[in-house]
């Protein structure tokens, strides 16, 4: 008997129109990028954009919910991109332009409840992670560079070629899926990092220099994993790199648990 492939959702990032913009600009735009589009893809899967219905849009929230979307997919990604607005977790940006993106963080937070709520895996990237811990009740550094002891590189020019090691915690299901080493080198670019844990999560891995959390997941069920790390940027047979396979294949066989 054939199966259907794996449907994944993959949540959008917001362009907001510039003032004084024209054409496309203009517009408000949701997008994915392309490489986290194709690492999900890397396997027998189909990825499906879930667009927002909040924002200035003319859909009625009453018509279409994100709450419909769990019912048809198989799990969800968290993409990377804006920073997550200090509000959400109780405090005021400290710059203005670390305010982040509210309406965004709205429109995942629920995506996240929903699938969630339905028993669905999920897996956040990078701003993904973030939203995880700040969904459940977590905290982040606003701008590590400031706000954490003796960073490590964590923000560089070089954005999608900027890599650091990382390293397993004790007792992580990373290490367990990874028996054969204790970490590797990630491409990891981000200004802001988990600070106080959310409720249920546990740490999975940190930056072997200064110790940030570099990723966590929640104890039970439903399969949540936030990596802030970019697995998608990994070239794919990269020595240096670590190889991110073993995570893909690890969601993916929670989807398929709930595989109809
Ligand atoms: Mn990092």
């Amino acid at each position: 008997m054939s199966r259907r492939p794996l449907r994944i959702g993959l949540s959008a990032r917001i362009y907001h129109p510039q003032p004084g913009a024209t054409g496309l600009q203009s517009k408000s735009l949701q997008y994915l990028e392309q490489s986290v589009a194709h690492w999900v893809m890397s396997r027998d899967v189909m990825v499906f954009m879930i667009p927002s219905v909040s924002g200035d849009g003319i859909v009625h929230r009453s018509s279409i919910r994100l709450s419909d979307y769990p019912q048809y997919l198989d799990g969800l990604v968290l993409q990377g991109g804006a920073d997550i607005s200090p509000q959400c977790y109780g405090e005021e940006a400290l710059q203005a332009e670390w305010a982040g993106d509210r309406l965004r963080d709205a429109y995942e937070m629920e995506l996240l409840h929903e699938f969630m709520e339905a028993g669905r895996p999920v897996l956040g990237i990078c701003r993904g992670a973030q939203l995880i811990n700040v969904a459940l009740g977590g905290t982040l550094y606003q701008d590590i560079a400031t706000q954490y002891e003796r960073p490590e590189v964590h923000v560089h020019e070089a954005y999608d070629a900027h890599a650091h090691a990382i390293t397993w915690e004790a007792g992580s299901g990373l290490g367990k899926l990874y028996p054969e080493c204790d970490g590797g080198r990630v491409i990891s670019i981000h200004h802001q990092a988990i600070k106080a844990l959310g409720k249920g999560l546990r740490v999975e891995a940190r930056s072997i220099e200064d110790g940030l959390i570099e990723a966590v997941r929640l104890e039970g069920k439903p399969y949540v994993l936030g990596l802030q790390w970019h697995p998608e940027f990994h070239p794919p047979g990269s020595t240096d790199l670590l190889n991110c396979n073993p995570i893909l294949d690890e969601f993916l066989t929670a989807a398929k648990a709930r595989h109809w």
